[in-house]
């Protein structure tokens, strides 16, 4: 649609994310499809944030700002409690204001899409008289876990000596599968009490979104759709790569990071396809020092080349000299376009620390993995990948914790090479696939979406 061009909106979503890149990406591709869908979708994010990101592409999306209380100089290292106490109080005071500026100027906002990390924002929609659908950016088998602990249903701490967990739609877990907050509920208060309090207020939501598609996680959907109006609408992978509808959309991240997207696209046009290893552990993991060290020299003994995003806050645990003396083998980069650098056909595996994001664009783009989950959700995630979907192998650490890099060396050739090899490329071609009939007209994700638009458009 040419800009300055009107056109009647089916409805008005605000989509308020989390602050933090794993979260606002996911919202902003699915915004992007309410749009296509011609409903009008305004994100939402920090007055600070706003000032601070960069998209990836030219900004098509609408935005507006509300207040977390920091907005001179951002959150900075202030503890997580008391910065999610901060936002609840002063974000509800702000977007009940936004929605009424909102109203008043004639695009009155028909429904809060939230993200499930911050419940409140459904009970200021509802004092507004506005519906509101919780958005989840985890997997559902994920979730699950955490719904149980919030019941009840599972007894936390663990006893020690645990064995084998079982929950409804779940594989058999091993306590070491668990979200690490659940598994290690003391380590990390204010990150337990905010996934768990996800479910403090989900009976009331009038919709339960999740970015999962229902083929990739059939038996825990059917499961929790029982407890709630619970709808799949994912993968919303940038629509250029999945979603053939919106191939000229190039906004499809918000970016915290700086990047040379032209370098990296360009380093990988040079190399032979399927040679080389990708690596990323996202926008928050830190690694220990050793462990980065055992990364650096298995990727040097690898046969494979290798591009690795070590953030800048990351780049003193690169070994000293490791980056010349690999240069001819390997790209070391601060940040990366990684959509396309996964939807390249150079790349022949990913080395991931298993974010939701990134395993979900991995599956959808057909990429093997290598799992090196680090904490959070990321361990659940890499049980999936080995030993459900089977389209990658989790990395064996050491007693220490630490994967070593003959370890790392075996993996990456396990997963590139040979007969495991083959199958698991296989099963990322099948996953692939069916990642994109869930997205096509009529597959599960596109029909629950019309749905919801539909229900949505009944309700204005
Ligand atoms: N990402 C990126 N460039 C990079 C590394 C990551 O664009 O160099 C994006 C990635 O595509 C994903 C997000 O950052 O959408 C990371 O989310 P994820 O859930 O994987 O991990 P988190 O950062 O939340 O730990």
């Amino acid at each position: 649609m040419e800009k300055g061009q009107l056109r009647a909106y089916k409805a008005h979503c605000l989509i308020l994310p989390y602050p933090s890149q794993g979260h606002m990406n996911p919202m902003l591709q699915f915004a992007k499809l309410l749009d296509h869908k011609g409903v009008r979708a305004t994100l939402v994010t920090t007055r600070f944030l706003y000032k601070t990101m960069h998209s990836s592409g030219s900004s098509s999306a609408a935005w507006e700002t509300i207040s977390d209380g920091f907005d001179d100089a951002g959150r900075g290292d202030t503890n997580t409690d008391i910065y999610l106490r901060r936002f609840w109080q002063v974000g509800s005071k702000t977007l009940a204001e936004l929605l009424e500026k909102l109203s008043n100027s004639g695009s009155p906002v028909d429904c809060v899409v939230y993200d499930a990390f911050m419940p409140w924002p459904l009970d200021v929609a509802r004092k507004l008289g506005i519906a509101g659908a919780v958005y989840f950016t985890q997997s559902c088998a994920v979730d699950n876990v955490y719904y149980h602990v919030h019941r009840g249903l599972l007894k936390l701490p663990l006893a020690d000596g645990h064995s084998q967990i079982s929950l409804p739609g779940l594989p058999a877990l091993d306590p070491l599968d668990l979200p690490s907050f659940v598994y290690d509920c003391r380590s990390y208060p204010a990150f337990y009490s905010m996934l768990v309090g996800q479910f403090s207020n989900v009976d009331k939501a009038d919709w339960v979104l999740c970015n999962t598609f229902y083929e990739l996680e059939e038996q825990v959907v059917d499961w929790m759709a029982k407890l709630w109006r619970l709808r799949t609408v994912g993968p919303t992978i940038p629509s250029n790569y999945l979603n053939k509808r919106l191939k000229d959309d190039k906004e499809y991240n918000v970016n915290f990071f700086k990047s040379d997207n032209d370098a990296c696209i360009k380093w990988l046009n040079e190399r032979p396809k399927g040679s080389i290893a990708y690596v990323s552990f996202g926008s928050i993991a830190k690694l220990e020092d050793e462990q980065m060290e055992e990364l650096a020299w298995g990727l040097r003994r690898s046969k494979s080349s290798f591009l690795w995003v070590v953030r800048e806050s990351e780049a003193t645990k690169v070994p000293k000299g490791f980056i010349e003396e690999t240069s001819e083998k390997g790209l070391v980069v601060s940040w990366c376009p990684q959509m396309e650098v996964l939807a390249h056909e150079a790349v022949g595996c990913f080395v991931t620390h298993c974010g939701w994001n990134s395993t979900l664009e991995a599956l959808s783009l057909g990429v093997p993995m290598v799992a090196l989950p680090q904490w959070s959700d990321q361990r659940t995630n890499a049980k999936y990948i080995m030993d459900v979907w089977k389209v990658g192998v989790r990395a064996p650490t050491d007693e220490k914790g630490v994967v070593r890099q003959e370890v790392l060396e075996q993996c990456i050739s396990e997963v590139m090479e040979g007969e495991i090899g083959e199958e698991i490329q296989k099963n990322a071609v099948k996953w692939k696939e069916l990642a994109r009939k869930a997205v096509d007209e009529g597959g599960s994700s596109d029909k629950n979406i019309d749905e919801f638009i539909a229900k949505l458009q009944n309700k204005s």
